[in-house]
């Protein structure tokens, strides 16, 4: 066990730190088949190959006529044969013919080309066809997308509402996937109570385990809350072991850090195996992870933007590894800083918004930036990352952590 104070005294980085929450995960082999109703969000536990080729059949792009190439010469009439809706099979397109056709419609046999109706005049019992038109235009090919057996999606695959599309064009009903991670979220501390319920003196809201209750939500896991542990060892160590009978990770707040009623770390050490870091950042620093009994621990700090910090950068890769995703990775993007700061030997993660002035993206950052002040991660778009021991320049480039892909 490594104490926050004890013999590993330097910090952690936070890519460091990342990679140790990374390595600490074992996968459980466990899947269940869902129907595409249900599966959106889901990991995929196995390959997906598609079934058919899409299209199925060659089809038809536009509204208008099918005809052999060779039949056309500028401006000619041809007499149309019949019509080829979408959803009906086609009969073969008869010599020096065409056939009225829609979009999606197959292509009769012997057809080549589909002429647009937009350059078309129908006279009579026929269609007067352009001065020019193209071989094969128009004309969508059987496997255009994907063919038969080709693998279209890949175990560790998250599934976003296009990946359910894909699956359904592929001719796949129900899905393979990873079961839903049940996680416990703990908060701890004596002087927390419920929202809505009447504040005591010295008494603030637990505002930590909806915070984490959402970006689990957001991620898919079913949560259950104990919205306030007492700090007292045998209420730390109760909910606890409760929390390790009912779910696959636990994820506590607060009472990790060196006051006298920070009994997480003791009752984590006492029930499993404890790892205690200090990582080098801010907002957060001390993040425990470990074990209760055999069910993963990871315990985040107290301070409420510490904890949303915290659990972007290490609790949202932690959860999506345990998922079974295969790439845990944040998109970084590159943005201009429009202030200045001096900063300590720690990453900074700083609550921010992006303006776009000149062609180019601008971070303006919440004015307080204390781990206390909740407000500044409802004001930003997402968060600025400030590398230990940058001095930041107005102008300079730094990289930008989006909402939307940290919450998403
Ligand atoms: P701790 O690490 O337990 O000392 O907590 C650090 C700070 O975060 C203290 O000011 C706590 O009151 C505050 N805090 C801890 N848990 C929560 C919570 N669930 N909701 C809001 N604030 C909290
Ligand atoms: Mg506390």
């Amino acid at each position: 066990m490594n104490d926050c104070c004890g013999p590993e005294v330097r910090p952690l980085g936070v890519q460091q730190a990342l990679e140790r929450i990374l390595a600490s995960v074992r996968q459980s082999d466990a899947t269940e088949s869902v129907s595409l109703e249900q599966a959106l969000g889901r990991v995929l536990a196995e390959d997906v190959a598609a079934r058919v080729d899409v299209p199925p059949a060659a089809n038809s792009a536009m509204d208008g006529y099918a005809l052999r190439h060779r039949d056309f010469s500028p401006g000619i009439t041809l007499p149309v044969a019949g019509v080829v809706p979408a959803g009906a099979a086609a009969p073969a397109l008869p010599s020096g013919q065409a056939v009225r056709i829609f979009t999606g419609a197959p292509i009769p046999a012997g057809a080549d080309t589909v002429v647009m109706q937009e350059v078309c005049e129908p006279v009579g019992e026929g269609v007067r066809l352009p001065d020019s038109i193209r071989k094969g235009s128009n004309i969508r090919p059987a496997g255009e997308d994907m063919t038969h057996g080709q693998r279209v999606l890949h175990a560790g695959q998250r599934l976003r509402p296009q990946e359910l599309g894909l699956a359904a064009t592929a001719g796949h009903g129900e899905l393979v996937v990873r079961p839903r991670l049940r996680v416990a979220v703990l908060a701890t501390g004596d002087e927390l109570v419920a929202p809505g319920e009447p504040l005591g003196p010295g008494q603030i809201y637990d505002s930590n385990s909806f915070v984490l209750l959402g970006l689990l939500q957001r991620l898919g896991c079913e949560v259950s809350l104990k919205s306030v542990v007492a700090d007292t060892r045998p209420a730390t160590e109760q909910a606890l072991s409760d929390a390790a009978n009912r779910s696959d990770l636990i994820i506590t707040s607060g009472g990790v850090s060196v006051g006298d009623e920070d009994h997480v770390k003791a009752a984590v050490a006492a029930l499993g195996v404890l790892d205690l870091w200090r990582i080098a950042i801010k907002p957060g620093k001390p993040v425990a992870l470990g074990k209760v009994g055999e069910t993963p621990f990871l315990g985040l700090p107290g301070n409420p933007v510490s904890v949303f910090v915290t659990f972007c950068l290490f609790g949202r890769p932690l959860v999506r590894r345990m998922q079974g995703e295969a790439d845990v990775s944040t998109l970084r993007v590159p943005v201009n800083a429009a202030f200045d700061l001096k900063t300590d030997g720690r990453s900074r993660y700083l609550r921010a918004r992006i303006v776009k002035q000149g062609g180019e993206l601008w971070a303006e950052v919440y004015g307080h930036q204390g781990s206390g002040v909740m407000y500044s991660t409802s004001w930003a778009h997402g968060l600025v990352e400030v590398p230990p021991g940058r001095q930041v320049v107005k102008g300079d480039q730094l990289m930008y952590l989006p909402y939307s892909e940290l919450l998403a």
